[in-house]
Parts: C-alpha cells; sequence; structure tokens
C-alpha cells in the first residue's frame, strides 16, 4: 500500500497518517520531520535546512527529491509507506516515479488553518510562527495545487473534508482506499 497525503499545514495529515500506519503496519514519512531532525545539525546543511524551515520557504526541489528517494530505500518501506508533505512542487510530482495506489487530500481553508495552528499549544515548533504559516499557506496554493492536478489526471486524488472530526476523516480515507 503506497499512500499519499496532501493538504495544507494543520489539515491533520500527520495525525491521519499515523492512524493509517498502525492500522495497517505500514511506515509513516513525513518530509517535514526528515528535515526538522536535518535542521539540528551542526552543519552548513543543517543550518541551511533550519533558516529555510524557520522562513516557511520550501527546500529545492532536487535535494528534496534525493533525500525521500534514499529514504524509500530502507528495508522498512519496502511494503509501503504513508508519505506525508511530499510531493509538494509540481517537479517532485513528475520526478517521483513510484507506483501509488491513492492520493488523499485532506482539505480544510486557509482560515481554519491559521485558527488551528494559531491556537494549538500541544506542540510548539521554532518554525511555527504565523509569519512563516502565511507563508507555507500561500507556498501551498503556489506550488502545491500543481501537484493536486497532477494526480486527479492520474486519476488518483482523493479528496476528504478535514473539516470534521478525526474518526470522521479517517471513516472517509478507509472508504476510499483502493488497496486494503
Ligand atoms: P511540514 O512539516 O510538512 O510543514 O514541513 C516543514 C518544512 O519542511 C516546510 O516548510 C519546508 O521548509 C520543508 N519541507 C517539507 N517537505 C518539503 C518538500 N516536499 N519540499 C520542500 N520543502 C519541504
Amino acid at each position: 500500500m503506497k499512500i499519499i497525503l496532501m493538504g495544507i499545514q494543520g489539515s491533520g495529515k500527520s495525525t491521519q497518517g499515523n492512524l493509517l500506519s498502525k492500522k495497517f503496519k505500514i511506515a509513516y514519512l513525513s518530509s517535514g520531520h526528515i528535515f526538522r531532525e536535518m535542521a539540528k545539525e551542526k552543519t552548513s546543511w543543517g543550518r541551511y535546512v533550519k533558516e529555510t524551515m524557520n522562513a516557511g520557504v520550501l527546500i529545492p526541489d532536487s535535494k528534496t527529491i534525493q533525500i525521500i528517494e534514499e529514504y524509500l530505500k530502507k528495508p522498512e518501506y519496502q511494503i509501503g509507506f504513508i508519505l506525508d508533505g511530499f510531493p509538494r512542487t509540481a517537479m517532485q510530482a513528475k520526478e517521483f516515479t513510484h507506483k501509488i495506489d491513492n492520493v488523499f487530500y485532506i482539505n480544510i481553508s486557509d482560515k481554519e488553518a491559521l485558527w488551528r495552528l494559531a491556537y494549538r499549544n500541544d506542540i510548539v515548533r521554532e518554525d511555527e510562527t504565523i509569519a512563516a504559516i502565511r507563508v507555507r499557506i500561500e507556498s501551498f496554493h503556489k506550488y502545491t495545487r500543481p501537484v493536486i492536478s497532477h494526480y486527479k489526471r492520474k486519476k488518483l486524488l482523493v479528496e476528504i473534508n478535514g473539516q470534521q472530526s478525526i474518526k470522521k476523516v479517517h471513516q472517509d480515507i478507509l472508504k476510499h482506499l483502493k488497496v486494503k
């Protein structure tokens, strides 16, 4: 089972990804998580990733593609994966050649995303300032919308209403899974 989860920051992708991962015993991989780990490295790359993330802008495509492809070669991803946060640009989608079963776009409004992120107090992240969140929302519309169109054309995309309870969103995803 190979799944891609898409959605604006705050849409609940990681919550849903972790639920699916537990249910189907398939590894969950978040590009944001990978970059957050890299941002801790005391190297010039680590510092670059940290600054880029804190500004809310994207890491260059070529580097991102290379890193994700390397990760997906690991044994734990061979039976399948749930990918959160990648691909995020048309170029990433074009270069990513793994055969995907389902792409879920968890849709919430920008207003709801800002509201959820500004008022959530469970996780405090350095890259979650209101300014960075706004840049990320804009970047989603600019760069990630074409990815949605890409998977729509491939008839892989299912849009899920993300403004429902966690349980209902999970159920909606399960209803549309092609491979169980
Ligand atoms: P996220 O947790 O998915 O919101 O990702 C946090 C940050 O990591 C983003 O704001 C980007 O700086 C970087 N990032 C995550 N995924 C990607 C990607 N697919 N392409 C480029 N940058 C990414």
